[in-house]
């Protein structure tokens, strides 16, 4: 069953304010990672800076990670195994030339045990190509 955007909040520790339940929600329904300009044109009449200061709480509190692609940051929601300061995201993320969006693929997981010397915390790892629904 799918958990309710209370549960989730309460699990990571965020407070429940309107604009954060927006955004989570608008981001659990896109299947590509969204950057702050697109998140800025979706929430058009908000504040740019509660939405600026709201995924900086998510980032935070493990909701949401944040991908380097071309030349964009963007963000997207985390698995449920993110906790606050303990990222988890070490997969892949996938972004497509033709129609410039950036997913995750989390079948593709990377090794945080690479080298026992060290300590890594992220991990960004970037496929270009063409998408499945641009190769259509
Ligand atoms: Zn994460
Ligand atoms: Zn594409
Ligand atoms: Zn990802």
């Amino acid at each position: 069953m799918k958990k309710s955007t209370e549960d989730v909040f309460k699990d990571k520790d965020i407070r429940l304010t309107t604009m954060r339940i927006l955004i989570y929600e608008y981001l659990e329904t896109v299947t590509a990672a969204l950057s702050l300009a697109e998140i800025e044109k979706y929430f058009h009449k908000a504040d740019k800076v509660t939405i600026y200061r709201t995924l900086q709480t998510f980032l935070e509190k493990g909701l949401v990670h944040k991908i380097l692609d071309e030349n964009t940051t963007k963000y997207k929601l985390c698995a449920e195994i993110c906790s606050q300061e303990n990222h988890k995201d070490m997969h892949l993320h996938f972004y497509c030339k033709k129609c410039h969006e950036t997913t995750c693929k989390d079948e593709i997981v990377f090794p945080e045990n690479i080298d026992s010397r060290l300590q890594i915390d992220e991990i960004q790892i970037l496929a270009k190509g063409i998408c499945d629904k641009c190769l259509k």
